[in-house]
């Protein structure tokens, strides 16, 4: 079959992009309720969202806030990070879950992931910890949860706080335990991509009530009304006090409202989503050219991203053949992620190639192929089905010994 990049027809007749929302009409519905109502911030859809949330996750205290990055930021103020403080990150990640570290004068340590189920490796935690270390930011890759039980026994061990990236893995538990009440301060994204959405929105949750006014207090410019935490007597019904420089993270009662609704889905796309990820693993199990994400516990994992790492070697073609020819087959391929610390920011900061080796690998050959509620059986047989057709054809070529096809 020719291949739609040379000019045949592609395996899919619609585009089929790699993430996308799915809102139904009362998601919809809910958000215009809140448009009518008094409240377009600080109002009931927030605290319902947090209570929602609360539900989810199991962790006493939740903050909803504006964003998955504002979460990251407002848990490392939280934790305490200054200058000079080291934590250790997961370089398989989206630039934020480093760049809060940033944010707060901190340096980030990059560990390297592991081969096989391409989370931070705790064996590689314990190599990076120095006296200075003060955090480990553990990102939940695709939705795949990171080994908790070892990062938790290395932050004992060191007294370090254990913060989960969990902005991939809302509706994911492990051992039954939901994340969100397994690391000291979790945190979430629900960017349109990410299984539940906002729009625009995030939440921090902890189990730590000092932590949990922390996190409120930095989310909401450090001001407080709480008698319980007021530094001077109270001095009537308008009295606040600013005890921290805190940052408005707000997140909005029309976003909230629309949280709120989607949360209730969560369970149906935690569903179809694990569906999806199990035919797709069924497909390429046999295929040696590629690899899928490793996971012990598939059925209590609610999947972000479905990555392949192809052997490019194998095949015989760059990633970037793949890449573009998945692409001219209408698949909204992407890849999840270059390494952070080859951001040039990071890069300016001394970083470099060398730094996480099986990290780099992964990068290398990776390609995130669609994985969202809005592929139906048909699609998802699509995807496969231009997977094999571009595998297909470089057997084929490698056969024959071909170099044409813009390798
Ligand atoms: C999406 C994402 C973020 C940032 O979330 P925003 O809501 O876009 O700010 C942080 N970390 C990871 C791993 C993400 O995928």
């Amino acid at each position: 079959m020719e291949l739609a990049i040379n000019g045949g027809s592609p395996a899919s007749a619609r585009y089929l992009g790699y993430g996308h929302q799915d809102v139904s009409d009362e998601d919809i519905q809910a958000v215009v309720d809140c448009l009518k109502s008094d409240y377009l911030t600080c109002g009931p859809a927030t605290a319902a969202f947090e209570e929602a949330l609360r539900d989810v996750t199991g962790a006493r205290f939740v903050t909803a806030v504006a964003n998955g990055t504002a979460a990251l930021h407002v848990a490392c103020l939280a934790a305490g990070i200054g200058p000079g403080d080291e934590v250790i990150v997961s370089p398989i990640t989206f630039a934020a879950s480093a760049n809060c570290v940033r944010y707060c004068g901190g340096t980030p340590v990059f560990a390297d992931i592991d081969p096989l189920t391409w989370n931070v490796s705790p064996s590689s935690i314990r190599e990076k910890v120095t006296p200075r270390t003060r955090a480990v930011v553990a990102v939940d890759f695709g939705g795949v949860h990171v080994d908790s039980e070892a990062i938790r026994a290395i932050c004992d061990e060191h007294g370090l706080v254990f913060i989960e990236d969990a902005a991939h893995s809302l509706g994911t538990s492990r051992g039954g335990v939901p994340v969100g009440s397994i690391a000291d301060i979790t945190t979430f994204s629900f960017h349109p991509v990410k299984t539940v959405t906002t729009g625009e929105g995030g939440a921090v949750t902890t189990n730590d009530p000092e932590l949990a006014r922390l996190i409120e207090l930095y989310a909401k410019h450090g001001i407080t009304r709480r008698p319980d935490l007021l530094r001077n007597a109270d001095e009537g019904g308008w009295y606040y006090e600013q005890l921290v420089l805190g940052y408005n993270y707000r997140i909005s009662d029309i976003e909230a409202a629309l949280g709120v609704s989607q949360v209730k889905r969560l369970p149906e796309f935690s569903a179809r989503r694990r569906e999806l990820v199990a035919f797709y693993n069924e497909q390429f199990a046999d295929v040696p050219e590629v690899s899928f994400q490793m996971d012990d516990t598939p059925e209590e994992t609610t999947r972000h991203l479905y990555c392949l790492k192809f052997d490019t070697e194998a095949l015989g073609v760059s990633r970037r053949f793949i890449f573009d020819a998945l692409k001219a087959e209408n698949l909204g391929v992407n890849v999840h992620y270059l390494p952070v610390y080859l951001l040039p920011y990071y890069q300016d900061l001394g970083h470099g190639r060398g730094e996480c080796p099986h990290a780099e690998d992964y990068y290398d050959h990776a390609v995130t192929l669609p994985l969202h509620c809005g592929l139906s059986d048909e699609d998802a047989q699509h995807v496969v089905d231009a997977v094999m057709k571009v595998i297909e054809w470089c057997r084929e070529n490698d056969a024959i010994g071909s170099e044409e096809g813009g390798r």
